[in-house]
C-alpha cells in the first residue's frame, strides 16, 4: 500500500503503471483518413486477418463530424472552439466544482503520471484513488463510491478497457459463441478510428462505458479538460453507436473528488476494478506473458479458496492488442471453472437501463445468470438479435448506426439467442432527452 504523505512515494509510483497502459494504444491502433470510404462496411465478424482488419477507411456517416471532436489521441481533449453547447455545459459543471471540492489539491502531476514534486498532504482530502486506493468519497459530496467489488457471490465481472481494437473480431467472435457479454470501456479517439467496430459491441449485445478521449491521467488535468475527456467520448459513442453510456473508467485508476464530481454530473459512474491481470504490461519492466497467465492464476486459485464466497469482484481486462485479447480466450475455460457465473457489468450491478436511451433495455443479473431475455422490454428476444435496425432508430440522430443495420440484420439468424438486449419496434421508441439526465 502506497504512503501518500510525501513526494517521495509520488516518486516511486510514477515509474510503476497502475491499470491499462494508455502510451501504446494510439500506435497499435491507429486509424486515420484513407481513400477508402466505407458507407456501408459490414460487421464482418468472419474477418480475423489482423491486417484487413485494421486497414483504416472513413466512415460516410462520420464523414462531417470530425470537427465537431477535439483532434484524436491528443492529450489532452479540450473544449472545441465553437462549441457553445458543451461550453454552456461545462460552464454550469465548472460551477458545481467550484463549490463542491473548492479546496481540492488537484491538478497534480503530468497527464503521463509524473508526480515529481507533487506534495500531496495528509489526509486525503481528495480521496486520490491513485495514492491511497480511496473508493469511498466523503458524504457531504453526495457522490457514490467507486465501484470495485460486485454484489453478487464468487462473480466475475467482465469488462475490456480500451477499444474498440480494429482486430478484436477473433475476441468478439469468442464471446459471441460463448453467449458471453462484457463491458467494453472504450476511448473516444478509438470511436473515431473504429466506428464499425465500436457498432460490433452493441449489435453483440455487450455494454458500453466511456473510457476517456485520449487516455490520460484524469487527475492531473484542468477542470474543463476533465470535462473534455468525458464529454466527447460519450458524444462520438452516442453518435456512432447511437447510445449514450452512464458509466466510465479513469486511465490508470486516476481519479480524485473533482474528477468524481465532474464524471457525476455527467451522469457517469465510476467503476475501478478489484483485481487486474496486468494484460497490459507485457514487453514493459520485464514482464512476460507467463506472468499474466500467472496473475489470471492468482485470481482463480484465489476464488477456489473461497475468497469471493461473499461478493463479486470487477477484473481489468484490455481488448488493447492481440495478446490481451487471446490470453483472455485462452483463460476463459479456467475462469468459469472456478466462477460461479462471468456477467457484464449492466447485469452485476442490476444496470437494466444503463443507457440514457431507456428504450434499451439489458438483462438483470438473475436473468442474466438464468439465460432468459430481459424483462419489461417491448419487443421480443429475437429483435435483440437483429440487433442495429432498432438500435439506430433509438440513436436519436439515426445517423452513423443505420449503416450497419442491413450488415447486422443479415448476420442474426446465426446469433446465439440471448443477445442480452431488447429493444422495442422503432414505431414505439422513445428518444430520451439526454440533457435533462445530465445533472
Ligand atoms: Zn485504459
Amino acid at each position: 500500500m502506497l504512503v501518500a504523505t510525501a513526494s517521495i512515494s509520488l516518486l516511486g509510483l510514477a515509474a510503476a503503471h497502475i491499470g491499462c497502459s494508455g502510451h501504446n494504444i494510439a500506435r497499435r491502433n491507429i486509424g486515420g483518413e484513407h481513400n477508402v470510404i466505407y458507407d456501408k462496411r459490414q460487421v464482418d465478424g468472419s474477418n480475423v486477418d489482423v491486417a484487413a482488419e485494421c486497414a483504416p477507411y472513413s466512415y460516410a456517416p462520420m464523414a462531417n463530424s470530425k470537427p465537431k471532436y477535439p483532434s484524436i489521441w491528443v492529450q489532452p481533449a479540450a473544449l472545441v472552439p465553437g462549441d457553445t453547447e458543451a461550453a454552456a455545459l461545462f460552464a454550469t459543471i465548472n460551477a458545481t466544482v467550484a463549490q463542491k471540492v473548492p479546496n481540492s489539491n488537484s491538478p497534480h502531476g503530468t497527464l503521463k503520471g509524473d508526480w515529481a514534486g507533487v506534495n500531496y498532504p495528509p489526509g486525503d482530502a481528495d480521496c486520490w484513488w491513485t495514492q491511497t486506493r480511496c473508493t469511498t468519497p466523503a458524504a457531504s459530496l453526495g457522490l457514490q463510491p467507486d465501484i470495485t467489488n460486485l454484489p453478487e457471490p464468487e462473480t466475475w465481472g467482465l469488462g475490456f478497457d480500451d477499444g474498440p481494437n480494429c482486430s478484436h473480431n477473433a475476441l468478439y467472435n469468442f464471446l459471441q459463441t460463448n453467449n458471453q457479454k462484457a463491458t467494453m470501456f472504450f476511448i473516444g479517439s478509438n470511436v473515431i478510428d473504429w466506428p464499425v467496430q465500436a457498432i460490433r459491441a452493441r449489435d453483440d449485445g455487450h455494454h458500453i462505458c466511456v473510457h476517456t478521449w485520449s487516455h490520460p491521467y484524469m487527475t492531473a488535468l484542468t477542470n474543463e479538460q476533465v470535462f473534455a475527456e468525458l464529454y466527447y467520448t460519450r458524444q462520438v459513442i452516442k453518435e456512432v453507436v447511437g447510445v449514450t453510456p452512464t458509466c466510465w473508467r479513469p486511465p490508470y485508476g486516476d481519479v480524485d473528488n473533482r474528477v468524481r464530481v465532474i464524471a457525476s454530473a455527467l451522469n457517469l459512474s465510476n467503476v475501478l476494478w478489484k483485481n487486474d491481470t496486468f494484460d497490459w504490461s507485457v514487453g514493459t519492466n520485464n514482464i512476460t506473458a507467463a506472468d499474466v497467465t500467472n496473475n489470471y492464476q492468482k485470481i482463480i486459485t484465489a476464488a477456489g479458496q473461497g475468497q469471493y464466497a461473499t461478493q463479486g469482484l470487477t477484473v481489468l481486462n484490455h481488448e488493447i492488442n492481440n495478446f490481451t485479447m487471446q490470453e483472455f480466450i485462452e483463460q476463459y475455460p479456467n475462469i468459469k471453472g472456478a466462477f460461479k457465473h462471468i456477467v457484464p457489468l449492466s447485469a452485476a450491478m442490476n444496470w437494466t437501463h444503463p443507457y440514457v436511451e431507456q428504450n434499451y433495455t439489458f438483462q438483470s443479473f438473475d436473468e442474466y445468470v438464468a439465460g432468459t431475455p430481459a424483462s419489461g422490454a417491448a419487443a421480443a428476444s429475437s429483435d435483440a438479435a437483429s440487433g442495429s435496425a432498432s438500435g439506430a432508430a433509438g440513436s436519436g440522430t439515426g445517423t452513423a448506426s443505420g449503416a450497419a443495420a442491413s450488415a447486422a440484420s443479415a448476420k442474426a439468424s446465426s446469433k446465439p439467442s440471448s443477445a442480452g438486449v431488447t429493444r422495442p419496434a422503432a414505431g414505439v421508441l422513445v428518444v430520451a432527452i439526454a440533457a435533462a439526465l445530465l445533472l
